[in-house]
């Protein structure tokens, strides 16, 4: 039997959402797309995490098929700047930790020390950033060879769930320009795209939605709505009355403020990392595209004003930021008590958002529809495949909450009311806890947030180890255990690193290759 869905919403989620559901289900499922030419799209949201790969390979792309056309680039890390101090970085890499005899490197490094910064130290990706390097080589082997990827592997596409390595990279993309591509490919491949406002939601006697009424293309009808409408949460929120569990208590940056600034990327070089640097009252993020820089003040309302933001971005990007308009964004942080409620699905900003620190917001749409792929159609006939659904999105955003908390508790920076407040401001109860045990032993999979969402524990390592706030000491045992095997892996990955920098292009070299 053909099922329909009806999606509220032409932005990110909904794109992704008709075009993965078109991959999945092809004419098995009848898709309608239907979204507003007067409501604009958030019009941000550009670096991504690291799982995006499994998203472009669901939709049989490669990576020239779609990065030119997006002013894509990689990203292999974030960069932290001031967070400690003004003038201290470190990396976040999309790399996992190597062990020792048992022990992660980090730890070792707690120990023996190393030239004094872990990033640098313990992986190899912090000097593919400094170096602006690319991730392949032109021939375009990766710097890695532990993924598989043969182009004559048998018919089948990867999920989040054969993340069983960690990919060493994820992309920059223009928001609005892959909002398009994945229209294209979605329209070209039969989902139906209806350009109108949807001005009313009719609900039946059971208080299921019922239908959508249109503006001008009459009354929409399907087995399953979802609610991509961004923040107003048109179906989710409005229609359905669904509570929203706010996360402002521990996350108060609830405002934005954006740019988009056109650079010579030949000249200037692409950094493959977005960066984030520490201001008063937030953080500014850089997110080098291929044409131009992405970047943006997020802070907290309580503690500057949107024109005193506005400044200090315009000061911080320089002469090139002078005649650009600024996008100023208001943010709902926190996730619907239930994303998923009889037969409405909400995926995106209508279903939850945390500020974008460490760049989850596609990573939790991309999950959503993963979950929603595998418990459809989740109406009537199974309401345990919707709550299931639910349980898992809802602990997803849940630990990235977690994850995020950790930047501002951690960080070492408390030279006014903004940084000191955040020391103070309420942390899930586990994570008190185990925020305790970072102390004596960094981070391990026991004593990290115990539910999928993405991050594993060398981040929460190297936040512990880069942020500078909290309190560490090396585990006792490693004082009687020897040490030399540790000491030559530190410098084996010096080596490693130094002929990678010397071997790899630059990414400017690389991607105008793939032009
Ligand atoms: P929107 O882009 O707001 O789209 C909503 C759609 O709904 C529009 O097409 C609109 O026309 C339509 N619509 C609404 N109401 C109606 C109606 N009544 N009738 C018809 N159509 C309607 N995520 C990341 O992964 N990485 C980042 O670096 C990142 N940075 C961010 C920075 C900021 C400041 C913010 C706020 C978010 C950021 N995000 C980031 C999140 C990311 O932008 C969003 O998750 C993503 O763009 C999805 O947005 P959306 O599609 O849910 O909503």
């Amino acid at each position: 039997m053909t099922q329909s869905v009806v999606i509220l919403g032409g932005g990110t989620a909904g794109w992704m959402t008709a075009s993965y559901l078109r991959a999945a289900f092809a004419d098995r499922v009848d898709i309608t797309v239907v979204e507003s030419r007067r409501i604009g799209t958030i019009g941000v949201g550009e670096a991504t995490f690291s799982t995006v790969r499994h998203f472009f390979d669901y939709l049989g792309l490669s990576e020239a098929d779609w990065m030119p056309e997006c002013n894509g680039t990689y990203k292999l890390a974030v960069r932290l700047e001031n967070w400690r101090a003004p003038g201290t970085y470190f990396y976040h890499p999309f790399e996992r930790m190597r062990v020792v005899d048992g022990v992660p490197l980090t730890d070792w490094w707690q120990k023996v020390g190393g030239t004094g910064s872990f990033d640098r130290d313990c992986f190899l990706i912090p000097w593919l950033c400094d170096a602006k390097a690319s991730p392949r080589y032109l021939d375009h082997r990766l710097f890695e060879q532990d993924f598989d990827e043969d182009p004559d592997r048998p018919l089948y596409r990867t999920t989040l769930a054969e993340q069983n390595t960690q990919f060493p990279y994820a992309y920059h993309f223009d928001a609005s320009l892959l909002a398009d591509f994945l229209c294209r490919y979605a329209v070209g491949r039969g989902v139906h795209r209806i350009i109108d406002d949807v001005v009313d939601v009719r609900l039946d006697e059971r208080g299921w939605i019922d239908r959508l009424v249109t503006r001008e293309h009459g009354d929409l009808t399907a087995d399953l709505y979802v609610d991509c409408s961004g923040f107003r949460s048109r179906l989710l929120g409005d229609a359905l009355g669904e509570p929203f569990v706010s996360f402002q208590d521990s996350l108060p940056n609830d405002r934005a403020v954006a740019l988009r600034v056109p650079v010579d990327t030949a000249v200037r070089g692409i950094r493959p990392c977005t960066t984030a640097t520490a201001q008063d009252a937030g953080w500014i993020w850089t997110i080098p595209l291929y044409d131009r820089i992405g970047t943006g003040y997020v802070y907290a309302a309580d503690y500057c004003e949107p024109e005193e933001a506005e400044r200090v971005l315009r000061d911080f990007v320089g002469p090139a930021a002078a005649d650009l308009e600024a996008n100023h964004i208001r943010m709902r942080i926190g996730r619907s008590h239930r994303a998923w409620v009889n037969n409405c699905v909400g995926i995106g900003l209508s279903a939850g958002f945390v500020e974008p620190l460490q760049s989850t917001g596609i990573f939790l749409i991309q999950h959503a529809i993963e979950q929603l792929v595998r418990y459809f159609p989740g109406t009537d006939r199974d309401p345990v495949l919707r709550d299931t659904y639910n349980l898992s999105t809802a602990r997803a955003i849940e630990g990235v909450r977690e994850f995020l908390i950790l930047h501002y508790r951690g960080a070492a920076r408390a030279d006014n009311d903004y940084w000191r407040d955040a020391k103070k401001r309420p942390v899930p109860e586990d994570m008190a806890v185990r925020m305790e045990q970072w102390q004596s032993k960094l981070p391990d999979n026991d004593t990290t947030y115990p539910y999928y969402h993405a991050f594993e524990p060398y981040s929460y390592v190297c936040m512990a180890l880069g942020l500078g706030g909290i309190p560490l000491r090396h585990p006792p045992a490693l004082d009687l255990l020897d040490t030399r095997a540790a000491r030559a892996e530190l410098t084996r990955v010096r080596e490693q690193a130094r002929k990678l920098v010397d071997t790899l292009p630059s990414q400017v070299e690389y991607l105008s290759g793939l032009r």
